[in-house]
């Protein structure tokens, strides 16, 4: 067996559950659940990874979702600290890789700034071996560049400082999370920026879980598409020519 570190009294492990299916836990963060006495987790952890966790381990959801009430960030990094504070062994469980547009940075910071001893534990994040896992690998030998971008912004717009046009025009795979409400947007600006109509473009549903759909259709129909089907979040949109690779390469 790998000798990974104790996690000690009164120290806090911010760790990623991967994107849904428990096969895509780490070892390091299977090993952090077996061993915590408290686990506080977001909506996005899929059932299977909550399952891991024995039954004596405390747990606190503390869900993010876009649409619902959400508890505030200062809220969550007050009970990660008062419960290290209180010399608990205390992992903070995230969907996906907490490092990528999940606020894992700030927690980290908020830690740091109260004096509270932290460990960080990478996941495989939904934009990369979710994709994958639904046939769509992020580069090939056609794919020199990718993005990962957020579609969330302030009032349900985009964020003004992401550059779409810029984007769309530099990167050859472009993912978007959290851009099912900024959609219609987030298209018309890469069309008028001169993104090919035709380019090959999908949103993956719930990827890396029993219940996961992928709706693929050329970038200037995906709007269409996807108001007519109406698939359920979490989801993906993935633009880009490795998105044609999927009907070779899905399971
Ligand atoms: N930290 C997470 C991302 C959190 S942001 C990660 O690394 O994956 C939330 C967004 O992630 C959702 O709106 C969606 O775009 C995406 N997402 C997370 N899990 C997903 C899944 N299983 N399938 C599709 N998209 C997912």
């Amino acid at each position: 067996m790998i000798p990974f570190p104790d996690i000690t009294p009164g120290t806090v492990w911010l760790v990623g559950a991967g994107p849904g299916d428990p096969g895509l836990v780490t070892l390091l963060a299977h090993h952090a659940l077996q061993r915590a006495d408290v686990v506080i987790h977001d909506a996005l952890v899929g059932d299977g990874v909550l399952e891991m966790i024995p039954e004596n381990v405390e747990r606190i959801a503390m869900g993010k979702r876009a649409g619902r009430t959400s508890p505030v960030q200062e809220t969550i990094s007050a009970l990660m600290i008062e419960h290290a504070k209180a010399g608990k062994r205390v992992v903070r469980l995230k969907g996906g890789d907490p490092f990528v547009f999940a606020r894992g940075a700030e927690e980290a910071l908020a830690l740091a700034e109260a004096g509270i001893a932290f460990r960080l534990v990478p996941g495989v994040t939904a934009g990369i071996g979710g994709l994958a896992l639904a046939g769509i690998p992020l580069t090939s030998k056609e794919v020199p560049s990718v993005a990962l971008a957020t579609g969330h912004g302030p009032d349900g717009k985009l964020d003004p400082r992401l550059d779409v046009e810029g984007l769309g025009r530099s990167a050859s795979m472009l993912v978007f999370y959290m851009a099912i409400e900024t959609l219609p947007e987030l298209i018309a600006r890469l069309l008028k920026s001169g993104r090919d109509p035709e380019t090959p473009a999908a949103i993956v549903s719930r990827a890396a879980l029993a219940d996961q759909q992928v709706l693929t259709a050329p970038l200037s129909a995906l709007c269409a598409a996807a108001g007519a089907t109406k698939l359920p979040t979490p989801a993906l949109v993935v633009i880009g020519p490795n998105v044609a690779l999927r009907g070779r390469l899905q399971p």
